[in-house]
């Protein structure tokens, strides 16, 4: 690297951090996370994913930091290109992906007695603020495939999550939230910092139905474009080339969509009983986040995300019939399904709708492309 590169870098590296010192950790009391002091390996395995995928996908300067801190959030900076994750995001990424694992074993194993923690338990164990890596009951910890699992999907959740976040980049939410806030329509009046650093999870804060609609399309805007990404950077570790060359490419495809729908459809439930959202339109409690997973497999059949219409029906048939089940089995009882059927309601069709509606003022004009490039596979056909 030339010295005036390594001096433009080190320059714009001390911007974003004086920047989040004196936006976000001056009010709250938050730090970087120190790697060298976590108890496990997957943090710092997680920090060189999130570094890489940020210079990858992010055209110029880009920045990735963990956070120190219990909330369950994520965060684009925009301005500075960088994203932030913090630990609380994480313990619930470990969280869900320790339920996704103990689905598999008592799917496979009905009689089985074992540690399972989420069983009946769901509320409890995705909004408890701590995953103890010390627990000596945490068997998919220690058994060497049941760990190998639990990693590659807590790396899955982290790679949906990291690219929704850079999603919002992409897509340029920050410029056009500057300039809706400009316009009459908005009643939500925004500081720079509010615009600069959109958030994983919303905090219900009161908005008008124009602004809430907005901030929905986002939401969903940014998970068209992780999904899609998501499904070519997992391709290589969930269906590795040594293992399943000469397979049935088609097949494999489907597949590969397969396992991501139910790693999202995962994450999402995650999600509504970490912070249920609501829309103080409505009397019940509003499925955002049941409408993030619909929005995702609709945009998936429109696009034909496992590369043909015959394989992204079938991926998505796979990826139903997975989650669906692993899900009900994990919880003990149909939750999962009744989640799922509120997408009936009428009232909330009707605003799924309206969020669809205004979704292309959020969005690129190719949507969920990189800038740079059309990616060969699978989007070319
Ligand atoms: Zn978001």
């Amino acid at each position: 690297m030339k010295l005036t590169q390594g001096i433009a870098m080190q320059n714009y590296t001390d911007s974003v951090e004086e920047y989040i010192k004196r936006t976000i950790f001056s009010k709250t009391g938050e730090t970087f996370l120190d790697l060298s002091s976590q108890e496990d390996i997957l943090y710092s395995e997680l920090n060189d994913i999130g570094q890489w995928l940020c210079k990858d996908y992010i055209k110029g300067d880009s920045s990735f930091y963990l956070l120190d801190s219990v909330q369950v959030q994520a965060a684009a900076v925009h301005g500075h290109q960088a994203v932030l994750v913090y630990k609380g995001m994480l313990d619930l990424i470990f969280r869900t992906s320790a339920m996704m694992v103990g689905a598999e074993r008592r799917h496979k194993f009905p009689g089985e007695e074992f540690y399972e923690p989420w069983r009946n338990n769901l509320n409890y164990w995705f909004r408890c603020a701590e995953f103890d890596w010390s627990d000596e009951r945490y068997w998919w910890l220690h058994r060497d495939d049941s760990r190998k699992a639990f990693e590659m999907c807590a790396e899955g959740l982290f790679v949906f999550l990291l690219l929704h976040e850079i999603g919002h980049l992409h897509n340029l939410h920050g410029d056009r939230r500057i300039e809706k806030s400009k316009s009459e329509t908005s009643t939500f009046s925004l500081d720079d910092d509010e615009i600069f650093v959109h958030e994983a999870l919303g905090c219900g804060e009161a908005m008008s139905e124009a602004d809430r609609l907005a901030s929905h399309a986002r939401e969903i805007v940014a998970d068209t474009y992780a999904f899609k990404f998501m499904i070519v950077e997992l391709r290589d570790s969930l269906l590795p080339e040594s293992e399943y060359s000469g397979r049935d490419e088609a097949a494999l495809r489907a597949l590969n969509f397969g396992v991501c729908n139910h790693m999202v459809a995962s994450l999402f439930w995650a999600f509504s009983f970490q912070r249920p959202m609501r829309n103080d339109i409505q009397e019940d409690d509003y499925p955002s986040h049941l409408f993030r997973l619909q929005s995702i497999e609709n945009s998936a059949l429109e696009g034909q995300l496992a590369g043909g219409n015959e394989e992204t029906h079938l991926g998505m048939a796979v990826g139903i019939k997975t989650y669906t089940a692993k899900l009900v089995c994990a919880a003990g009882d149909d939750e999962f399904v009744t989640w799922r059927e509120t997408a009936k309601i009428p009232a909330n069709q009707e605003h799924y709708q309206k969020i669809r509606g205004v979704v292309g003022e959020w969005s690129n004009i190719k949507f969920g492309v990189r800038d740079e490039d059309w990616l060969p596979w699978p989007f070319s056909t």
